[in-house]
């Protein structure tokens, strides 16, 4: 790894395994953790640096100055890079979805204050820029840029997230996770051991596209004997849509455990597992890991 890297990664703390007590966990009997990737960094959300990892030490090692990528106004991912791009000095442009607003967003606020050069694309560019797949492939890029995809989602990125499964020191039946990209989710059933089910919860409307996505990035590395699916029921209305049941559910979730979620993701997840476990999906004795991918900065509003 990039010296650099290694320094910053000195940083972090580690992430917990928080078990989950509740009347309806103990009828049913499933034995419930919450990996708290929530608490790795207090600014660089957690699924994010998983992800950026082994990214940032490829365009390191290569010797480039600038990391160019794209996200919505709430992105998490450019949060989380143009944070990290004031720490390794490394220059940082956003390609940001839809016409600049008269208020940015807190998210956009920050990133801007760190540096990053935000550019407002049209949403048919933005879905242009989408297909960009690899570090070299956008149009004029010049030397010493990289180009890096919508949500950091690269085989690279699988790699960071694999160190989620290496860490933890129980053995679980079923891992759950959040699913944007499906980066994540791919990274997780890369690295579990085959008796473990992989399970992504989409937080996308009609995310049939990401079953092929996710197998597109697993099957580019080595191969994997997990069984995993993705949940594509409970997303609320679509990508950042949000219901009165799943605010009230959130505000619940988080005076019962003290643990905070977001309505984009973690809540979604949270929410979807609480429901299969209501609904008897799970014998009794399973033991369940759920990912807290962290995303809180996204839940600002603006003023
Ligand atoms: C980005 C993000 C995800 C989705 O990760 P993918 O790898 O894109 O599927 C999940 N949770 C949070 C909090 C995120 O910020």
């Amino acid at each position: 790894m990039h010296p650099q890297l290694l320094g910053l990664e000195k940083t972090f703390q580690a992430s917990p395994l928080t078990q989950l007590f509740s009347p309806l966990l103990e009828k049913k009997q499933i034995d419930l953790w919450v990996k708290r990737d929530d608490l790795i960094h207090p600014v660089i959300s957690g699924n994010k640096w998983r992800k950026l990892k082994y990214i940032l030490n490829h365009a390191l090692t290569l010797g480039n100055h600038t990391i160019i990528s794209m996200g919505g106004p709430y992105s998490n991912h450019l949060h989380a890079l143009a944070y990290i791009g004031t720490l390794l000095d490394i220059q940082t442009i956003g390609y940001i979805r839809g016409e600049q607003p008269k208020k940015l967003s807190p998210t956009l606020i920050d990133i801007q204050n760190w540096g990053m050069e935000l550019r407002f694309v049209s949403r048919s560019t933005y879905r242009e820029l989408r297909e960009i797949k690899q570090h070299n492939q956008l149009q004029d890029i010049k030397h010493g840029e990289y180009w890096l995809p919508e949500g950091g989602a690269t085989n690279l990125a699988l790699k960071g997230v694999a160190e989620i499964i290496t860490e933890m020191h129980l053995k679980p039946d079923m891992i759950c996770v959040p699913c944007g990209t499906g980066a994540t989710l791919a990274g997780l059933i890369q690295a579990a051991p085959s008796n473990c089910i992989i399970q992504g919860f989409s937080a996308l409307k009609g995310a049939g596209f990401l079953i092929d996505d996710v197998e597109q990035l697993v099957s580019q590395s080595i191969a994997s004997t997990s069984k995993w699916g993705i949940q594509m029921q409970y997303h609320f209305g679509g990508f950042a849509k949000t219901t009165e049941k799943l605010v009230l559910y959130i505000d619940a979730f988080e005076k019962l455990h003290g643990i905070e979620l977001e309505n984009v993701y973690t809540g979604k997840m949270f929410y979807g597992l609480f429901d299969l476990i209501k609904t008897d999906e799970f014998k009794p004795g399973t033991k369940i890991v759920a990912i807290h991918t962290g995303g809180l900065q996204g839940k600002r509003k603006i003023f």
